[in-house]
């Protein structure tokens, strides 16, 4: 479409493990893409290093458009905890314990709406992902990530639940397994530990002795040939089932959206729904379990979005 800089634009910018990517999008109404452009992460150069490599493609953003927004969302790993102003659990280490929020907007000289990775992920399947396109008329969304980590976002009426703490939607670290592994979080057998990509691949190595990757591990259990691989994927169906029966028994989503590599096998949206059906209050649960469309730009999108609450309510204003 043809580049329409103004003010309507959401900002939105993405902090990934090996790149920072920042997104233009048109408008709240009609967020199609004008402008996107990415820098290195470079977390092992340090802290000062990342924000500065936030400043740089600010300023390419600036260039770009021909002004400055009021306003940018920003998505993150990790949670930042807004009582004690600071970051917690971010896979680039050297952001936790760090007052992040208020370092990029010093950095930046503008308001950041700062949110998890996986918060972002959900709002943008929500507004602008396979959920807008199949249910439009969903009011609430669980939005998964199965991949190297497990994380979860939840969205009412197009917003994000953020929670009093910032630690909305973390059910990658709700706790499934007795005597599970440690986990990063300080805790062991969280969802991550069960059912995550290495999670997964960790526990076939242990049975089975070998080293396999998840898409191997899922294509020798359809071929039938090795038990170990089966008894591999009915973990992972049988242990994300449970993990989602308790989402459900709780906000009893319209309908829950999948994202990350793991959410590339196709059994686990036909067979966990069956472990999930035995596990859930009614024993009827049929809402959708559908699979993300946005793929590796559903943060950067979710991020922009972040913008477009704050924007509506200045229009109102
Ligand atoms: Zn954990």
């Amino acid at each position: 479409m043809k580049e329409c800089f103004n003010e309507d634009n959401l900002w939105g910018i993405d902090f990934g493990g090996t790149k920072i990517e920042g997104v233009i999008l048109h408008s709240a109404k009609k967020p199609e893409v004008i402008f996107r452009f990415r820098v290195k992460t470079e977390s092992h150069l340090g802290y000062e290093h990342i924000l500065d490599q936030f400043s740089k493609l600010f300023n390419t953003m600036k260039e770009k458009a021909g002004y400055e927004p009021m306003v940018i969302g920003v998505g993150s790993p990790g949670t930042y905890i807004p009582q004690k102003n600071e970051m917690k659990n971010c896979n680039a280490t050297v952001v936790n314990g760090k007052p992040f929020k208020d370092d990029l907007e010093r950095k930046l000289g503008i308001e950041v709406i700062l949110a998890n990775d996986a918060n972002c992920f959900a709002l943008a399947e929500t507004k602008i992902g396979i959920v807008q396109e199949l249910y439009p008329a969903a009011d609430v969304v669980f939005g998964v990530i199965l991949g190297t980590g497990v994380g979860g976002g939840v969205v009412v009426r197009g917003e994000i639940i953020n929670g009093k703490h910032g630690i909305g939607g973390e059910w990658g670290h709700n706790f499934l397994e007795e005597g599970g592994d440690s986990c990063y979080c300080g805790k062991s057998g969280c969802n991550e530990q069960v059912f995550s990509g290495p999670a997964l691949e960790r526990f076939y190595h242990r049975i089975s002795g070998k080293k396999k990757t998840m898409q191997e591990i899922s294509l020798l259990a359809e071929s039938g040939i090795d038990p170990h691989a089966q008894q591999t994927m009915d973990r992972l169906i049988h242990s994300f089932g449970k993990a989602l029966s308790v989402v459900v028994n709780v906000i009893d989503p319209d309908v829950i959206v999948l994202g990350g590599g793991v959410s590339n096998i196709k059994q686990i949206y036909s067979d966990s729904l069956k472990t999930l059906n035995q596990m859930v209050f009614n024993r009827s649960f049929d809402a959708p379990l559908v699979k993300a469309k946005l793929g590796d730009s559903a943060g950067v999108f979710g991020a922009a979005l972040l913008v477009g609450k704050e924007k509506s309510v200045y229009e109102e204003n």
